[in-house]
């Protein structure tokens, strides 16, 4: 299996990065019942290629550029080997002491190589920070809007002390941009609370005085601001909301400020880009996924609070077989998190930053956002297309001038082809292409590749229309 991983990986490009498969594909090629009796390994291992192989997305490939990227690398891949033959489970740091701790210690070094402020990190004695790997950043948002409504129905309760959560709770109401992912919508629908979505400004920003305005006017109504989510690198066109202004907002009206960074979290290694964290200091949380860009694969989401006190209260069981001797003095992870069990997560995250150092993560996001700016200049070369919101990282955003119908057929027929995968968002009303450079392995010819190949399919496609 080792072999077979590292010749696929490889001689990923040779496969067709998007499949070519229907909806009920791997019912026609297995039984409709498990076997009764073992099968011999030879047997399971061949239907790898027959029956997997067929209907997977090649995530890891060169030609892959929907979504954000989802990255593995060796060094990952052997601390989640290692992960699962261990097999442990760290919800109290008496379940697995090395799995507590080195969780503990790794986020501190994560925190400190992206710039975060001390009272984010463990190690500083005089506060509650510190950070916890989830499995997801939209888990990471939800636990943040638990945490917040925790706060806000304490505070409520201690100036209305005959008000039941529940009258509280239906009153209160969070805010995000129009650009902020799904996740957050997801989390207010699950937390039962009123979402407000702020308008972005031209360059897909949410900024403080909307904000602001929203906010009064809301108390107006006798609702309660509780929660913002703040987007640094939005799913859509990776714009960067302004987080120092939101920031200033959230700190005077005693709102809890989350930060998702799920993409560009990675790219904060690098000092140049760490100018969109200004504001920091102002956030109570904040969360990036190591498993997109860091070369951590899923499941890795790295969040630190400033406050982990809120986390105890909101996630507060303790029956007496989950107790230890070092109760109280150690961490136990179960109270930061929704799920009582972890996986020994830390040993990948570990084992990434150890073999590439820091130096070789910056190269690794430099290399990336350095082929992003060569993508651009080749679209911006062909006065067919136009780039409608501004590159930023490693994700361009493009489309055929025109009616959005023309960018939607084009995008039809690349991911037909099975050469390279893109997904479309949807901006202000314009229809774009996504192109996101994500593997570590892209080169400068791969991309070459792929605008070639866009462009053969653009001419085409004006054609058609045209018809
Ligand atoms: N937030 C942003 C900005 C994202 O782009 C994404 C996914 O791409 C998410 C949250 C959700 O990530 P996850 O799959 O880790 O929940």
């Amino acid at each position: 299996m080792v072999d077979y991983i590292a010749d696929y990986l490889q001689n990923i490009r040779q496969r067709r990065v998007f499949p070519d498969v229907k909806p009920g594909y791997i019912r026609h090629l297995l039984p409709e019942q498990a076997p009764e009796l073992g099968e011999d390994w030879d047997t399971i291992f061949a239907d790898v290629e027959r029956v997997v192989m067929p209907g997977v997305t090649h995530w890891q490939s060169p030609y892959m550029h929907a979504y954000f990227p989802a990255l593995n690398s060796f060094p990952s891949l052997l601390g989640d080997m290692l992960a699962d033959a261990i097999g442990c489970l760290g919800f109290t740091w008496a379940s697995s002491p090395a799995c507590t701790e080195l969780e503990s210690l790794v986020m501190d070094w994560l925190g400190k190589m992206i710039g975060l402020p001390s009272e984010f990190l463990h190690a500083r004695s005089d506060s509650l920070g510190g950070g916890v790997i989830q499995t997801t950043a939209s888990e990471s948002t939800f636990v943040a809007l638990l945490a917040g409504r925790t706060e806000a129905i304490r505070r409520y309760k201690i100036q209305y002390p005959d008000l039941e959560d529940a009258e509280i709770n239906s009153r209160l109401v969070g805010y995000c941009s129009d650009q902020a992912h799904s996740s957050v919508e997801k989390a207010g629908l699950i937390g039962l609370v009123k979402l407000r979505y702020i308008e972005s400004d031209d360059e897909l920003s949410m900024r403080g005085d909307t904000l602001a305005t929203a906010i009064a006017q809301d108390r107006e109504k006798g609702l309660i601001p509780f929660f913002v989510c703040a987007t640094l690198g939005t799913t859509g066109a990776c714009a960067f909301d302004h987080l120092r202004e939101i920031g200033i907002v959230c700190k005077s009206d005693d709102i809890w400020l989350h930060v998702d960074a799920a993409y560009a979290g990675t790219a904060f290694l690098c000092p140049e880009f760490r100018h969109w964290l200004d504001g920091i200091e102002f956030a109570d949380s904040i969360a990036f996924n190591p498993s997109k860009w860091m070369m951590v694969h899923f499941d890795c989401t790295a969040m630190w609070v400033k406050n982990s006190g809120a986390l105890h209260r909101t996630f507060n069981v303790e029956p007496l077989y989950l107790k230890h001797e070092n109760s109280g003095m150690a961490i136990d992870y179960m109270h930061w998190q929704i799920p009582l069990s972890k996986r020994f997560r830390a040993l990948k995250l570990w084992f990434v930053i150890r073999s590439y150092g820091l130096n070789g993560l910056q190269k690794h996001v430099r290399h990336g956002v350095r082929l992003a700016k060569e993508f651009e200049n080749m679209v911006k070369s062909d006065g067919r297309f136009e780039i409608p919101a501004a590159r930023h990282l490693g994700m361009v955003v493009f489309r055929l001038k025109g009616p959005n119908d023309l960018t939607e057929a084009l995008l039809k027929k690349i991911n037909t082809s099975g050469k390279l995968h893109c997904v479309p968002a949807a901006l202000k009303g314009n229809y774009v292409i996504r192109f996101t450079v994500t593997s570590s392995h892209t080169k400068l010819t791969d991309i070459e590749r792929d605008w070639e190949i866009i462009k053969s399919i653009a001419a085409i496609t004006g054609d058609d229309e045209a018809v």
